[in-house]
C-alpha cells in the first residue's frame, strides 16, 4: 500500500535534504502518493480521522481543488489572508495576523514554492516570521509542494521554506508532486509524508497511512515510481534531471522578463512590475474576468477567468502576440 520504497527514499531527500536527521533517525512516515492531489487528500483522510473536530486554514486564493479536497474529507476550512491586490505581492501582515488569531493547535496549508495562482512567495526572512509564529500557537503547518524546482530553477532553493520549519523544530506535513518537474502527470507520481516524534510514531502514523489507502485505491503504480527511482537513484541521470528542470524554470523566468519588456515598450500605463516578482509557472497577471474574456472572444488566448497565466504556454514566438492582446484589453 505504501508504494515504492526506493520512490520515497529519493523523494523525501529532496525535501528535507540529503543528509537529512529526520531520514537517518527514521522519523518521517512516508507513503508514495497519486501525485500531489492525491498526497493532498491522504492527508485530509488523514486529518479527518485522527482530529475529527479540527479545521483547515487555506490561504486565499488557492488551487481551487484544495477545496474540493478538505470538502471531500469532510474537514472544516477557514481561509487565512494571503495575496493583497493591490500591490499584487503579498499580504503579509494579514497572514500575520491570521496566524496569530486561528485557534492554538490549528492546521495551516502552505504552499511551498510557486504559488498557484499567484506566483507570489513569501521571502525567506517572511518564512522565518510565519515559521516562528506557527510555533508560538502550536499549530501544524501542511506543505504541498506541486513545483520544487519549478519556480527558481534549484530544487535545493525551492525547499527553503520547509527547511527553516524543520529547523525550527516544527513535526510537518508535506505533499510532493512529479507532475511537472518531472513532466509525469499522466502517470500520478507523489509522495505524503508527516514528520513525527520518533522512531514508534513514524511506525504508527505509516501504518494508518496505508490503512487508509487500501480502502481507496489499494496500491498505487508502479510505473512513474520506477521511472522516478531510476532517475534519482543514478546520479548522471539525476544531474541530467536538475539541469532540465533548471532550464525549464529559466526559459518561464525568461518569458515573464519578455511579456513585461513588450507591455512596457508598447507604452502600457500600467505597472507590469509583478509579472517578474511573481515565480513558478504562473503569472496572477490582476486582470479582470471581463478583459480575460475579450482576450478569448477577440484574440483566442485562453486563461483562468482570474487572469491567471500559465507562463508555460508563453514562447518567443506568441509573447509579441499576447503582449499586445494584454495592452488592448487593459489600456
Ligand atoms: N497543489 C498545487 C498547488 C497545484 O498547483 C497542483 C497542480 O496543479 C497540485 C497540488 C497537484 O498536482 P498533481 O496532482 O498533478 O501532482
Amino acid at each position: 500500500m505504501g508504494g515504492s520504497v526506493e520512490m520515497v527514499e529519493e523523494t523525501l531527500k529532496l525535501a528535507y535534504g540529503e543528509n537529512s536527521e529526520f531520514i537517518k533517525d527514521k522519523r518521517i512516515a512516508a507513503v508514495q502518493a497519486l501525485s500531489g492531489t492525491g498526497a493532498c487528500r491522504l492527508f485530509a483522510d488523514f486529518q479527518k480521522r485522527f482530529h475529527p473536530d479540527s479545521q483547515i486554514y487555506i490561504p486565499v486564493p488557492t488551487w481551487a481543488n484544495h477545496h474540493n479536497i478538505w470538502r471531500d474529507a469532510h474537514v472544516t476550512q477557514k481561509t487565512f489572508h494571503y495575496y493583497h491586490p493591490g500591490s499584487k505581492g503579498l499580504d503579509f501582515a494579514g497572514l500575520m495576523d491570521d496566524i496569530k488569531n486561528a485557534p492554538n493547535g490549528s492546521f495551516f496549508l502552505l504552499h511551498a514554492c510557486a504559488h498557484n495562482p499567484t506566483g507570489v512567495d513569501p521571502s525567506e526572512e517572511q518564512w522565518k516570521e510565519i515559521s516562528h509564529q506557527i510555533k508560538v500557537k502550536g499549530h501544524f503547518p501542511f506543505f504541498d509542494m506541486a513545483y520544487q524546482g519549478f519556480a527558481s530553477g534549484d530544487p535545493e532553493r525551492d525547499a527553503k521554506s520547509i527547511r527553516i520549519f524543520l529547523e525550527d523544530g516544527h513535526l510537518v506535513g508535506l505533499a510532493q508532486s512529479y507532475a511537472k518537474n518531472m513532466g509525469l502527470y499522466g502517470q500520478r507520481i507523489g509522495c505524503l509524508s508527516v514528520l513525527c516524534e520518533d522512531e514508534k510514531q513514524t511506525v504508527a502514523v505509516k501504518s494508518q497511512l496505508q490503512q487508509l489507502a487500501r480502502p481507496m485505491y489499494s496500491n498505487p503504480p508502479v510505473h512513474g515510481a520506477l521511472i522516478v527511482s531510476t532517475i534519482l537513484g543514478d546520479p548522471e541521470l539525476k544531474n541530467l534531471w536538475l539541469k532540465e528542470v533548471k532550464a525549464m524554470a529559466d526559459r518561464i523566468i525568461g518569458m515573464r522578463s519578455a511579456l513585461r519588456e513588450n507591455l512596457e515598450k508598447l507604452g502600457s500605463p500600467l505597472s507590469w512590475e509583478h509579472i517578474t516578482n511573481q515565480i513558478g509557472m504562473f503569472c496572477y497577471s490582476g486582470m479582470t474576468p471581463e478583459q480575460v474574456d475579450r482576450l478569448t472572444n477577440e484574440f483566442h488566448i485562453y486563461m483562468t477567468r482570474n487572469g491567471r497565466i500559465s507562463m508555460a504556454g508563453v514562447t518567443t514566438g506568441n509573447v509579441g502576440y499576447l503582449a499586445n492582446a494584454i495592452h488592448e484589453v487593459t489600456k
